[in-house]
């Protein structure tokens, strides 16, 4: 028996490699793989370097680790059981869709077997979720606190600790202009890191031949994120130390040059099994209960790794495979090629597209409201911008993209959005710093200079409004709507085409 661990699943303090402790490893770096999509550098550096790295742990272990690196799964599997026939393999099952599918008919034709056991790196198992659901739609709110209830995070007997569910009211600050986050942690690349960044970039720099940028779109500055658990665990407590504190108040706010804020940065180590949301959740509630944390960013963080992050892992899991490709508003423009570029004269998105570019990381905010925001009122097929989002970040997996982008930011299905997450330039200014500095003028709607998110804002309402207007929530913009005349409404359909003919020029 061997337990095949794939690159997300780097933990041996839970699931099939602590369930085995006697059974061999067997790990595959495929490089066709990573040529499916122009990944930026430093996601395939971490992927790599965090495999290698969880190898040799293994190895000082005591362990015997199958560690191939070849073009292929199908190509390592025909060296594996070559050496070792019928050998019977055990897996956590994977939180992408189709996974299992795949890997089990390629190792079956090779005469071996699969068995899928539980996936530890989630809080909530798929049959808690079934029991909860009834949807879609999905409500968030509503699996939160069951799972408050079913974990006692934060409760107290049968009630929230502090007697509200949420914090939300506390946690929509925008930071004053003297206020400095502390610097998040740097994990210099130690020399197995460095020797995978030259393979890296010598091997898959251009290795990406398809459009619109094959794989040389990206910028990318130092690398910087945990490889080994030592290092996730470093950042877990420098987190909690320094940035926890702030991370309620603060979570919405944009500012320049702040690309961290008070941002764990911990989804790299969550995401491919360094970290598990356990442990993280249980660090955040100690400093609380330490007096070194107050309660509305204790809750805003447990809300995020408890709720969302379970939440949206359930939510694609039932409606896989058609999130993937769901598009109910019928968006069907391309991706502007800004979004690889950065080559934008607006302040927001070209900040954030260059920082994407520079560490294939934005916060939560700048993906929702400036890059899905800006995509969704211009109209961008939803797949389109889940596969720029799956190529940019180190974070991304299909598992946690797709429910994000597709529906979050695109309002691609109603699987559990009650509202497309639309704004104008007056959120992006109330919460950022960026229009004061933009050479778009952040109160115009129409001629010249009119900042793009108001007229597109206006545009997606016009344009949508068969399937929005019914929506209640959507009532109040409706009647803005509404009260806007013909000639108003002409002036913004015409100021909308001139702006899509400029960004597919690239001078917008
Ligand atoms: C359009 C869009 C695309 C996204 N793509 C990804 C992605 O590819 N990978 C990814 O891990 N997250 C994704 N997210 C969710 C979220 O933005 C990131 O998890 C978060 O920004 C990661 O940074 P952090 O670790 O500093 O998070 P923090 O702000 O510190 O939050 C703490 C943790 O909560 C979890 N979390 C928070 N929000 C979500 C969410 N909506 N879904 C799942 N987990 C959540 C993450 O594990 C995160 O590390 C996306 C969100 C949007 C709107
Ligand atoms: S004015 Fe418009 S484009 Fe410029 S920073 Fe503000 S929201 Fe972005």
């Amino acid at each position: 028996m061997t337990v095949l661990v794939l690159g997300d699943q780097l933990t041996r303090r839970n699931g099939p490699l602590s369930a085995q402790p006697d059974e061999s490893a067997l790990l595959i770096e495929a490089t066709d793989f990573a040529r499916r999509h122009p990944y930026h550098p430093h996601k395939l550096t971490l992927l790599f370097s965090a495999m290698r790295h969880f190898r040799d742990t293994l190895r000082d272990a005591g362990r015997t680790v199958h560690y191939y690196e070849e073009s292929t799964f199908e190509r390592a599997f025909d060296d594996h059981f070559e050496r070792r026939p019928g050998d019977e393999l055990v897996l956590m099952a994977p939180a992408s869709h189709g996974t299992v599918d795949r890997l089990r008919s390629m190792v079956e034709r090779r005469g071996g077997s699969l068995t899928v056991v539980e996936n530890t790196k989630f809080l909530c198992a798929p049959e808690t979720f079934d029991e909860w659901a009834d949807g879609p739609p999905y409500r968030h709110e509503q699996f939160y606190r069951f799972l408050r209830r079913q974990t006692g995070y934060l409760m107290d007997g049968d009630q929230p600790v502090g007697g509200e569910w949420n914090y939300d009211d506390q946690n929509r600050e925008t930071p004053p202009d003297d206020w400095t986050p502390s610097d998040p942690p740097v994990f210099e690349p130690d020399e197995t890191t460095r020797r995978i960044q030259s393979w890296v970039e010598s091997a898959f720099h251009g290795g990406y031949d398809g459009p619109p940028y094959g794989g040389d779109w990206a910028d990318p500055g130092p690398f910087r994120w945990p490889v080994t658990r030592r290092q996730a665990v470093q950042a877990l407590d420098d987190f909690v130390t320094h940035r926890l504190a702030d991370f309620g108040p603060y979570q919405d706010a944009m500012v320049e040059d702040e690309w961290a804020m008070s941002h764990s940065l911990l989804s790299t180590s969550l995401n491919i099994g360094l970290l598990g949301p356990g442990e993280v959740i249980e660090r955040a509630i100690s400093a609380h209960e330490d007096g070194d944390a107050p309660l509305n960013s204790v809750e805003g963080f447990v809300r995020q790794v408890l709720g969302w992050r379970e939440f949206v892992r359930h939510v694609y899991r039932r409606e896989m495979p058609g999130l993937a490709t769901a598009n109910q508003l019928d968006a069907g423009e391309d991706l502007p090629d800004f979004y690889w570029t950065g080559d934008t004269e607006m302040a927001c998105l070209s900040d954030v597209v260059d920082g994407v570019r520079k560490r294939g990381y934005s916060h939560h905010i700048e993906r929702l409201m400036i890059l899905s925001n800006f995509a969704l009122l211009y109209g961008v097929e939803p797949a389109q911008l889940n596969r720029w989002f799956h190529a940019g970040y180190v974070d991304a997996f299909h598992w946690v993209t797709t429910p994000n982008v597709v529906e979050m930011g695109s309002y691609g299905a109603g699987a559990f959005a009650t509202k497309p997450y639309a704004a104008s330039a007056n959120y992006v200014d109330k919460m950022s710093d960026y229009c004061s500095a933009c050479p778009y003028y952040k109160t115009k709607t129409t001629g010249d200079g009119a900042c793009p998110f108001n007229t597109l804002y206006w545009d997606f309402l016009d344009r949508n409004e068969e399937l929005l207007r019914s929506n209640h929530r959507m009532g109040l913009v409706y009647n803005h709507l509404d009260n806007k005349g013909d000639e108003e409404l002409a002036a913004i359909r015409d100021r909308a085409t001139d702006l899509r003919r400029r960004a597919s020029d690239g001078k917008l």
